[in-house]
């Protein structure tokens, strides 16, 4: 299976519905993006992803600088 965001073939069935055989959940193992079978996926090309891309992301956002409050009254 595709994936719709970064191509990559490793998107697989996540789970399936407990009842019936309503729907699936599609998860890629290369960018972590996850869709149900019933949407229509369509990502929009500014947000697709590559191996660059994908190298580039940070973890966590950084933690900004501390503010140092210098008012000593
Ligand atoms: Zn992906």
């Amino acid at each position: 299976m595709i994936c719709p965001r970064c191509d990559s073939n490793r998107a697989r069935v996540m789970v399936t519905s407990p009842v019936g055989n309503e729907w699936e959940v599609y998860v890629c193992e290369k960018c972590w993006f996850s869709w149900r079978s019933t949407e229509k996926i369509k990502v929009n090309p500014k947000f697709k992803l590559n191996d660059q891309k994908i190298a580039e992301m940070l973890i966590i956002p950084p933690i900004p600088p501390l503010k140092i409050n210098d008012d000593k009254g």
